[in-house]
Protein backbone atom coordinates (compact mmCIF):
# COMPACT_ATOMS: atom_id res chain seq x y z
CA UNK A 1 0.00 0.00 0.00
CA UNK A 2 1.30 3.26 -1.12
CA UNK A 3 -0.14 6.58 -0.81
CA UNK A 4 1.78 10.24 -0.78
CA UNK A 5 0.66 11.20 3.31
CA UNK A 6 -0.33 8.44 5.30
CA UNK A 7 -2.83 10.07 7.16
CA UNK A 8 -4.65 8.87 3.82
CA UNK A 9 -4.32 5.47 4.42
CA UNK A 10 -5.21 6.22 8.23
CA UNK A 11 -8.40 7.32 7.20
CA UNK A 12 -9.08 4.39 4.10
CA UNK A 13 -8.56 1.97 7.63
CA UNK A 14 -11.04 3.72 9.72
CA UNK A 15 -13.93 1.06 9.13
CA UNK A 16 -11.02 -1.75 10.16
CA UNK A 17 -9.81 -0.62 14.05
CA UNK A 18 -7.35 -3.33 14.53
CA UNK A 19 -5.41 -2.65 11.09
CA UNK A 20 -5.54 0.73 11.39
CA UNK A 21 -3.81 0.14 15.13
CA UNK A 22 -1.13 -2.35 13.94
CA UNK A 23 -0.70 0.33 11.00
CA UNK A 24 0.14 3.42 13.16
CA UNK A 25 1.98 1.18 15.76
CA UNK A 26 4.49 -0.44 12.64
CA UNK A 27 4.31 1.27 9.53
CA UNK A 28 3.71 4.94 10.47
CA UNK A 29 6.48 7.37 9.69
CA UNK A 30 7.90 8.93 12.79
CA UNK A 31 7.88 12.24 13.84
CA UNK A 32 11.53 14.11 12.06
CA UNK A 33 13.57 17.14 13.91
CA UNK A 34 15.93 17.77 11.31
CA UNK A 35 16.23 16.26 7.72
CA UNK A 36 14.74 16.54 4.30
CA UNK A 37 11.30 14.71 5.53
CA UNK A 38 10.62 17.17 7.81
CA UNK A 39 9.53 20.16 5.34
CA UNK A 40 7.22 18.95 3.01
CA UNK A 41 5.33 20.75 -0.28
CA UNK A 42 1.69 21.88 0.87
CA UNK A 43 0.61 21.92 -2.39
CA UNK A 44 1.83 18.45 -3.81
CA UNK A 45 3.48 16.93 -0.86
CA UNK A 46 6.94 16.44 -2.19
CA UNK A 47 9.84 16.67 -0.35
CA UNK A 48 12.33 17.74 -2.27
CA UNK A 49 13.43 20.99 -3.91
CA UNK A 50 11.85 22.95 -0.72
CA UNK A 51 11.36 26.95 -1.00
CA UNK A 52 10.83 28.06 2.50
CA UNK A 53 11.93 31.83 2.04
CA UNK A 54 8.81 34.33 2.54
CA UNK A 55 6.86 31.42 4.38
CA UNK A 56 6.48 29.45 1.03
CA UNK A 57 6.60 25.92 1.96
CA UNK A 58 6.63 24.78 -1.73
CA UNK A 59 8.52 22.49 -4.21
CA UNK A 60 10.54 23.88 -7.17
CA UNK A 61 7.63 22.25 -9.03
CA UNK A 62 4.77 24.39 -7.68
CA UNK A 63 6.95 27.41 -7.31
CA UNK A 64 6.91 27.51 -10.67
CA UNK A 65 3.84 26.83 -11.50
CA UNK A 66 2.16 29.64 -9.09
CA UNK A 67 4.99 32.41 -8.93
CA UNK A 68 2.93 34.80 -11.54
CA UNK A 69 -0.18 34.01 -9.56
CA UNK A 70 1.30 34.91 -6.45
CA UNK A 71 2.91 38.13 -7.37
CA UNK A 72 6.66 36.81 -8.80
CA UNK A 73 8.23 38.78 -11.60
CA UNK A 74 10.70 36.79 -13.87
CA UNK A 75 12.95 39.53 -14.94
CA UNK A 76 15.42 38.01 -17.18
ZN1 LIG B 1 4.86 20.95 -4.68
Amino acid sequence: MTASDWNKIAKMLESKPVVKQKFLKHCKPKERTTGIAKNKCERCGRFGSHIKSYGLNLCRHCFRETAVDIGFKKYS
